[in-house]
């Protein structure tokens, strides 16, 4: 209540200030994510000035999301406002996808857009949801702002991957000769989609040419150097979630060249820090591995896989105690057991500590990160003030974040096979916020793997022999967790 009340009136404050003050000194720091010395910090707020774009209100703060694609529905309101037209009142829509009840701005944008034949549609639909592709922008902003297409069609294109006989070839060329689009590295890429940022400059230089780009001439066109990616790859990305981005190269602000949704599956080329280069469609695209399930297609299920196992407490912190044995020494046993086991099996694995040490929990938060880990475990041992409590429970993290389905299966497989393998009582899997595993999303998991106050759990966990059974039951579970 009081965060709404506090939005109104910080909207009616810039409102007035708009009134008082210059534009300039009204766009000072609209957009969290935009400051002044961003690139697109001028004609963004240029933009933003004219009511053409909004941003979003998150935590009390207005963010722009630069880097969200953009889609028909948005950009069909934002030429439409850029070239002065304005929304048409729709009682009963065109498209059987837009409900002017439901959404009456949304539905008068399209409306308007569709009477000046800027997007093309079929069957009644307008896709408003779905992302816009660099060609379908070029048409909407050439058509839009009255750009001399039949002019600029006798020009020779600048872009390896747009012949004249492509069917966006008039507009694409007449942005170009304009100063309104460049492309990169010779190439268009009239199927990547656009980000709300680079959709922002286009419509910005469209309006105004303050903004506009030099425009260098051509000579001739020049074939493309296609950097086709390898049909087959040793490696399958499986995605994890829906809507995950596909990028033209190995960082978050490059272009988005597609989406896979969870369960999609791409082959892996190769992994280079956080980002998995795959063929995307027969061209080469990145992904974030996080939200890629890595399978093998030869050799052991693990192999190269980058797991970290993080022994619970240690040093000056024993954990759950009884008599002389301690938590962190049953925890350290039972982890370099799954470490071996799992290096033999070529699995690229860290250990938050090897020694009787005690790394913080921020640490071994830090410490996956740093190696690129794609899988975290950490190993713990139960105490109870009853001591009738007994048996293995493995946790994952209830504050939801996108990978949370695959830490349930991780959570799960380990949890089943402990409880076969050394014979434990099931208390099955649970969700806590247990700080290592809260604060890291690729899968993660802790095992409590029985009660120290428990005489017959703690006979087995005490045991050099279970503690092999106990650690050979993960290793057994992250292999079931992979190869299904
Ligand atoms: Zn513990």
């Amino acid at each position: 209540m009081f965060l709404k009340k506090f939005g109104f009136l910080c909207a009616l404050l810039s409102l007035v200030m708009m009134a008082a003050f210059s534009t300039e000194a009204s766009a000072s720091q609209r957009f969290a994510d935009v400051p002044a010395t961003h690139e697109a910090y001028q004609p963004i707020n240029y933009l933003a000035d004219r009511g053409i774009i909004k941003g979003y209100n998150e935590n009390g703060k207005q963010v722009f999301k630069l880097y969200n694609s953009v889609t028909r529905g948005q950009a069909a309101k934002m030429v439409v406002l850029g070239a002065g037209y304005q929304p048409l009142k729709v009682s009963q829509s065109s498209f059987v996808d837009v409900n002017p009840k439901t959404d009456p701005e949304l539905s008068g944008f399209v409306e308007r857009a569709a009477s000046l034949g800027l997007f093309n549609t079929s069957n009644k639909r307008f896709n408003p949801y779905a992302p816009l592709t660099r060609g379908e922008m070029s048409m909407a902003v050439a058509k839009a702002f009255k750009l001399d297409v039949n002019k600029y069609a006798s020009y020779p294109s600048p872009f390896c991957d747009i012949p004249t006989n492509h069917p966006y070839f008039k507009y694409i060329n007449a942005l170009y000769y304009n100063g309104i689009a460049q492309g990169s590295n010779g190439k268009f890429n009239p199927d990547s989609y656009l980000t709300r940022m680079q959709f922002s400059l286009l419509v910005a230089r469209a309006m105004n040419a303050q903004f506009r780009l030099d425009v260098k001439p051509v000579t001739g066109q020049n074939p493309c150097q296609h950097q086709t990616a390898p049909e087959r790859t040793d490696t399958i990305g499986r995605a994890t979630v829906n809507d995950l981005n596909v990028r033209s190269a190995a960082n978050a602000s490059s272009s988005i060249i597609g989406k896979l949704n969870r369960g999609d599956e791409v082959y892996v080329i190769s992994i280079d820090g956080w980002w998995a280069k795959v063929n995307y469609k027969g061209s080469v695209g990145y992904v974030h591995k996080t939200y890629l399930k890595l399978i093998n297609q030869s050799g052991t299920a693990v192999k190269n896989r980058i797991i970290v196992i993080d022994p619970g407490h240690g040093g000056k912190d024993p954990g759950a105690v009884n008599g002389s044995y301690a938590e962190k020494r049953i925890a350290l046993a039972v982890a370099s057991t799954v470490k071996q086991k799992l290096e033999r099996d070529g699995a690229v694995v860290y250990m938050t500590r090897e020694g009787d040490t005690y790394p913080t929990l921020q640490d071994r938060v830090d410490f996956a990160q740093g190696k690129y880990a794609e899988m975290f475990v950490s190993i713990h041992v139960n105490s109870s003030s009853s001591s009738s409590a007994k048996g293995t429970e493995t946790y994952y993290s209830i504050t939801a974040n996108d990978n949370e389905l695959e830490d349930k299966a991780l959570a799960t497989n380990i949890n089943n096979e402990i409880v076969k393998q050394a014979d434990m009582v099931n208390r099955g899997v649970k969700r806590e916020d247990y700080y290592v595993i809260r604060h890291s999303v690729f899968p993660s998991v802790l095992v409590e793997l029985g009660f120290i106050t428990n005489n017959e759990d703690l006979s087995k966990l005490v045991n050099s022999n279970y503690q092999e059974i106990f650690g050979n039951a993960i290793y057994q579970g992250i292999v079931n967790y992979y190869s299904n």
